[in-house]
């Protein structure tokens, strides 16, 4: 069964109609399916079962794709991690029932508020980025009396062939320790004394269609991990990071079957050749592939404006909503909820916002009326996570679709919310 398919003419998230989300719930609104998020996560624990060692895999969630407590409730629920880029983050992760000791924290600008969160949680590890970073969480764990559990995020200087926007493994990006200061930061990480020097990890970059990069990507990291032991530092784990795409419109993504098979066929043939086949634990840090292709925003057409040269259909969710078609070009798929017979027109899709950046697709084909509903699809990654109240827009409402049921996993927030934590100056108004 597709989970998002048309039934009778309606477009369904399993076997919910999104015209009857948007009649109890009103318009924006991101709708999740929970099948499909569950389907997601199996692929990569399944593979990890068959083919890692002894069980030595962990998937951490990335929780920036989609950071919905009702999301990372039910990928806690089937034994997943999560990577974290910021405290805020490792607080959902708890109040969501996830397990602070699966937890990664990945980020070029860890405050020392965030390291003793983190610390005092026990967290699983810091994937740090520097060396600044490294003495600051140094004197941060020194203060609590702890140790603090640490990885080096390398920059393998591999080229993901992604969007520049969302490559983030050559030289030129912010991110990671280079590849060739990499041993002498690892002696540096191993000389301070509230560091427990653990792991390695890399992530190239997002909406990676071929693993071919990030098999290039591992192989500089294992050897890497050679290079540390022979001068004493053993690591435990190996972090891969996330990146894995998805299907917008034509793309062919690798299957995560396919790719974790090879990586661990890599990872075993080489702890075999030369560790005497003990295992290394394998971190993962998937977020679009999991949650991407779960999600849909489905949206009101307000009005439709015919002109010479183009036509638009203004809808009511914008750029606040979803921001990846303003901020990279994005394309999403856009279906009518409900199909129409008639012939259709060529549109750009946009939203109320005042900017000429606020669109949410180009040239579609589309048969609609004032009044349709519009599913963007392709939305559960990226898409709230990033929304904001630019326009004083109350963000949309959330809903998970459980077969033939609905629960809303996040109220429509209100105009007044949105400035309830503003004051006026004291006294008379100037
Ligand atoms: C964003 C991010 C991820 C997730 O990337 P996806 O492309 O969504 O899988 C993983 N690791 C780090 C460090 C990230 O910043």
């Amino acid at each position: 069964m597709s989970i998002f398919s048309y039934r009778d003419g309606e477009l369904c998230a399993e076997a919910v109609p999104l015209k009857a989300i948007a009649e109890r719930f009103g318009t924006p609104t991101y709708v999740y399916s929970k099948a499909a998020l569950l389907d997601n996560f199996a692929a990569y624990d399944r593979a990890c079962r068959a083919h890692a060692k002894s069980g030595n895999a962990l998937v951490c969630y990335s929780v920036k794709s989609n950071s919905n407590l009702a999301v990372l409730n039910l990928l806690a629920s089937q034994g997943s991690g999560f990577d974290i880029v910021s405290g805020g983050e490792l607080l959902r992760v708890i109040a969501a029932g996830g397990d602070p000791r699966k937890v990664i924290f990945s980020g070029v600008g860890k405050s020392r508020e965030e390291m003793r969160l983190a610390l005092s949680h026990d967290i699983l590890c810091f994937n740090v980025e520097s060396i600044p970073e490294l003495q600051r969480l140094n004197e941060v764990a020194g203060e609590l009396g702890k140790r603090a559990p640490v990885s080096l995020r390398v920059n393998p200087n591999v080229d993901a062939k992604t969007h520049p926007y969302i490559s983030t493994g050559l030289k030129e990006n912010k991110f990671g320790v280079a590849f060739e200061d990499t041993l002498s930061t690892y002696r540096a990480a191993a000389k301070l004394p509230n560091l427990e020097v653990v792991g390695i990890d890399c992530h190239i970059g997002s909406q990676l269609l071929d693993d071919a990069p990030l098999l290039e990507a591992l192989d500089k990291v294992i050897d890497l991990v050679d290079a540390l032991e022979a001068e004493g530092i053993a690591l435990h784990h190996l972090d891969i990071g996330g990146g894995i795409g998805i299907t917008y419109d034509e793309e062919k993504p690798v299957a995560v079957g396919d790719y974790l098979e090879r990586l661990f066929a890599r990872v075993n043939a080489w702890r075999d050749a030369k560790h005497g086949g003990a295992p290394i634990k394998v971190l993962f840090e998937p977020g679009r592939s999991i949650v991407g292709n779960a999600g849909v925003l489905v949206t009101e057409v307000q009005y439709l404006k015919h002109g010479a040269s183009k036509n638009f259909a203004i809808v009511d969710a914008a750029m606040n909503d979803l921001m990846r078609p303003a901020m990279y070009e994005a394309w999403h798929g856009v279906k009518p909820v409900t199909q129409r017979m008639q012939p259709g027109k060529v549109y750009d899709v946009v939203g109320p916002v005042c900017e000429s950046g606020d669109w949410l697709a180009r040239s579609r084909d589309l048969a609609m009326e004032a009044g349709d509903l519009l599913a963007i699809m392709s939305a559960g990654a990226y898409g709230m996570t990033m929304a904001s109240n630019y326009n004083t827009r109350g963000r949309a409402a959330e809903v998970m679709v459980d077969g033939a049921e609905m629960h809303l996993i996040r109220r429509r927030e209100t105009p007044q919310e949105l400035f309830a934590l503003e004051s006026l100056l004291p006294g008379d108004a100037a």
